[in-house]
This record gives C-alpha cells, structure tokens and sequence, in this order.
C-alpha cells in the first residue's frame, strides 16, 4: 500500500547548518529530495543555476507569486526565495518525502498550507558559535554578517511555531538527531495507511480499495462556523477526524486526494492531501463547488451546519447592551446544490429504531450513491470519538455492509474499500 512523502522544513538563522543538515539527510535517507529555491538574489559564482537555486529576475519572480507558483515564498536579507508548490506536491504524491531548507517566514506559511508539515528549528549552541560559522563560511562580507546576525534575534522568536528543535552544536550528533526525527516521523501510522501485517488479522477487509488509484476523491470534513459577530459562533461537535481518516484511506489506495475541511480540531491529513479550508457553510458550499468538477467521487464527511445566524454583527457583541437574541436561518444543503456529476457518499447519523430505513431516505433526499450509517447510541461511536462502526448502504440495491468497531482509520479503510468493491461490481455490469 501507498506510503506518503513527507515535508520536511529545517529552517533557523543563516548559518545555523541547515544546508549541512538538509544535505546530510537527504544522502542518508532513500526516497527523499532537495527542492531547490528560486531566488531574486545573485549567484555566488560558484553556484550553479537549478542545483543551488534557480536564479530569477524581479519581474520573473513577481510572475510566479501572481500566478501561485509558490508553496511559500519571503523576503529574506534584501532578495526574495521560495519553494515551488507543484514541484513539492508531485514528489510527495510519489511517496518521495521533500527536504526544504528555508527561512523562519517560509516555515510559518508551510504550516498553514500543509500542517502535517515536520517543521525542524536549527540554532548553534550560542551567538558567538553563529557568528563564527558565518565568518568561517567564507561566503558574506562582514557587512553582511553583521546583518544576519541582526535578523538572527528576530527569526529565534518565530521558534514556537515548531515541532522540534535541534541545537547544532557537534556536527555527527546534529546529524543523528535529524536523521532519529525523520525515523519517528516516517513511522507515524498516518504517513503509511494500513500496514500490510495488520491486514493479516482482518483479510478480505481491503478488498476494492485498490479501485480509487488514480482517481480523484474529494473529502469534506469537520464542522462549519457559522458566526454571530466577529468572534462568536455557532458550530458542533464534529472533531473532523472522520473526515481526515476517509483522505488517508483514498490515499494510501493510491487516489488524489483533496480534504476541504472546516475549522476542525483535526485536520491534519498526510501531506500529499491538498487541504482546502473553509469557515461556513457558505465557504464550503464556494469551495467543493470548485474542487467536485474534477472528482471522481465526493466524500461528505463533513457535519455542516443547517443554520447560520441571520444577521450576524460586525465586531464583538458587548454584554453590558443587555439581551441579545439570535434568528437563525436555514443552510443551503450542500449535497443537493452542488449537483456533483460524480457519485456522492453521505454520512447519516441516527439513533433508535428505524434507523436504516431513516438513512436510505437521506441518501435518496441527497442523491447520493451510497450513505454511512453510525448509530448515535452505539457507546463510543459518532462525534467527539477516536473510534466508529456503521453500516454502508447503497442507493442501486439492498446491500448492506456491516463496518466493525475499530479507530476511525479502520472503519475509513472499511468504507472506502467496500464503495470500490461495489464500483467495481457495477463497473463490470
Ligand atoms: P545555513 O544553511 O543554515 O546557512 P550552513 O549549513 O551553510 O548553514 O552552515 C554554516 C557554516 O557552518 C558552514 O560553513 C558549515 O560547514 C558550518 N557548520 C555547520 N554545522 C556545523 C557544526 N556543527 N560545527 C561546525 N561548523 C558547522
Ligand atoms: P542564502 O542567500 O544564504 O543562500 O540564503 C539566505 C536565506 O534564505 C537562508 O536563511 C535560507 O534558508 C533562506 N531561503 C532559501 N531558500 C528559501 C525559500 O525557498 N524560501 C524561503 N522562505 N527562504 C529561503
């Protein structure tokens, strides 16, 4: 099965070591890649175009940031760097896990676009140690170094932003350190789906997943804000870790992914998924509306909100003007406005009796192909929960596919692998 690239950002003051580090990495680890940055700066003579950097004019490089060529791009020392996006996406969607060696600004705007992003900062033992490896690398006039000593302070205080840190201080232990972090990261179960091993216990249960490489599935998730001035909402329960479950499992089967996610308290999906974020319903609605044109399924995880307040205040309400009340006004349901031309799988959470006669009515109302049932009062099932269990209903026949109780992983990788069990059946009709 799929096993996701990962992004890797060193980043910390000019002469911390993260070209040292980045390089040595990337010698040390199979199936991974320096991207290299485009650059407003001059070369250094010895600097090759397309190995080091890729050197471009002004005008060249405002062209790219107009035409979002950039995954992140910064003003850094009087020059502009950035990373190419489609670059970093392409490798990472080939299971190759991308190097970045860039500055602290550019790591900042990483983590907001891809927040599975590994963001490593890199600083020597001390100020003194900094400045001397600026001297010694012989590369910057003393004006210069005295500059980049200068942002140094600046860039420390964007450390917090960070997953790990690593003081450069022995070079062979800086090393081994990076190399221990990409060890652990590559291990986290999000980055390599469903290991074959465990499938041992549970054969059969991936069967049909193999149908979704190559096709393109598009995955709403989390909860939506609906907001009544500028700070408060109206919202739910939705942790949107269904809805990141459902794009690791499209993507370990070898599917593009793209996760359109409201503000969740999990929305960090591997980094091949390209996450689109949206608030309200309306943002949600703006955005699957773009993203379904290409899809080749619609997944709709996500726990939209079906009011909004109807007149929501600018600012922030004061409670000392007294009372306030609150009219809300229904949603538009997005699965029936979208009128996807790809088939739809819908969520229906029910409770008590009746419930599946309940869901195959939804699946009808939204036009969906197939619907997952949770039972609200199953113990430990729903909203709020690691785990989950259902039933998948489909729209052309009687079927029903019982999904065990297992992490909201597992019971992704069920749901996904029974829709391309069912494509596959009708494909061959
Ligand atoms: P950056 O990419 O962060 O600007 P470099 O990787 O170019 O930093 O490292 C700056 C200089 O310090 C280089 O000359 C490099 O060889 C040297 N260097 C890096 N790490 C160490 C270390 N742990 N001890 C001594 N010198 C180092
Ligand atoms: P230098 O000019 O010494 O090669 O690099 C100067 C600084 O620019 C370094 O801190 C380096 O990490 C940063 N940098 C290099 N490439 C990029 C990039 O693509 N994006 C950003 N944001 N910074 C970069």
């Amino acid at each position: 099965m799929f096993s996701s690239g990962m992004l890797f950002v060193l980043a910390g003051p000019s002469g911390a070591g993260k070209t040292t580090l980045a390089h040595h990495l990337v010698g040390k680890k199979d199936e991974t890649v320096f991207s290299v940055s485009t650059t407003t700066r001059a070369s250094r003579g010895e600097e090759i175009h397309g190995k080091d950097y890729f050197f471009v004019n002004d005008d060249e490089f405002s062209s790219r940031v107009e035409n979002s060529y950039f995954l992140e791009w910064a003003h850094v020392h009087g020059n502009r760097y950035g990373t190419e996006g489609a670059w970093v996406r392409e490798q990472m969607a080939q299971g190759r896990s991308v190097i970045l060696d860039i500055d602290v600004q550019g790591a900042v705007q990483i983590k907001e676009a891809m927040p599975s992003a590994v963001l490593i900062f890199v600083l020597p033992a001390s100020r003194d140690a900094l400045r001397n490896r600026l001297e010694h690398r012989n590369t910057d006039s003393d004006k210069t170094v005295e500059k980049r000593m200068k942002a140094a302070a600046g860039e420390v205080s964007f450390m917090g932003v960070f997953d790990y840190f690593v003081c450069n201080d022995v070079l062979e232990e800086a090393k081994s350190e990076v190399e221990n972090i990409f060890l652990a990261e590559s291990m986290r179960l999000r980055n390599i789906g469903w290991p074959v091993q465990a499938l041992d216990y549970h054969k059969g249960y991936t069967d049909g997943l193999s149908f979704w490489k190559g096709k393109t599935v598009v995955v709403s998730s989390g909860p939506t804000r609906e907001m009544i001035d500028d700070v408060r909402f109206v919202s739910n329960r939705s942790s949107g870790l269904m809805g990141v479950s459902m794009a690791e499992a499209f993507l370990a089967a070898g599917a593009r992914v793209v996760l359109v996610s409201g503000p969740a308290f999990n929305m960090e999906p591997p980094g091949p998924v390209r996450l689109v974020k949206a608030r309200s319903a309306g943002d949600m609605l703006k955005a699957l509306r773009e993203e379904v044109v290409h899809a080749d399924l619609l997944v709709m995880a996500a726990a939209v909100s079906d009011f909004t307040p109807a007149f929501p205040a600018s600012g922030k309400l004061k409670r000392e003007e007294g009372e306030v009340s609150l009219t809300l006004a229904p949603t538009s349901d997005i699965t029936r406005s979208l009128e996807a031309s790809c088939p739809v799988l819908s969520f229906a959470l029910e409770y008590g009796d009746g419930a599946v006669e309940r869901a195959r009515l939804k699946m009808k109302r939204k036009g969906a192909f197939a619907i997952f049932l949770n039972m609200g009062d199953t113990p430990n099932v729903g909203m709020e929960t690691a785990c989950n269990s259902g039933i998948v209903l489909f729209a052309s026949s009687n079927k029903r596919i019982e999904i065990p109780f297992g992490s909201k992983k597992f019971v992704a990788f069920g749901i996904a692998a029974s829709l391309g069990r069912e494509m596959e059946r009708s494909d061959h009709e």
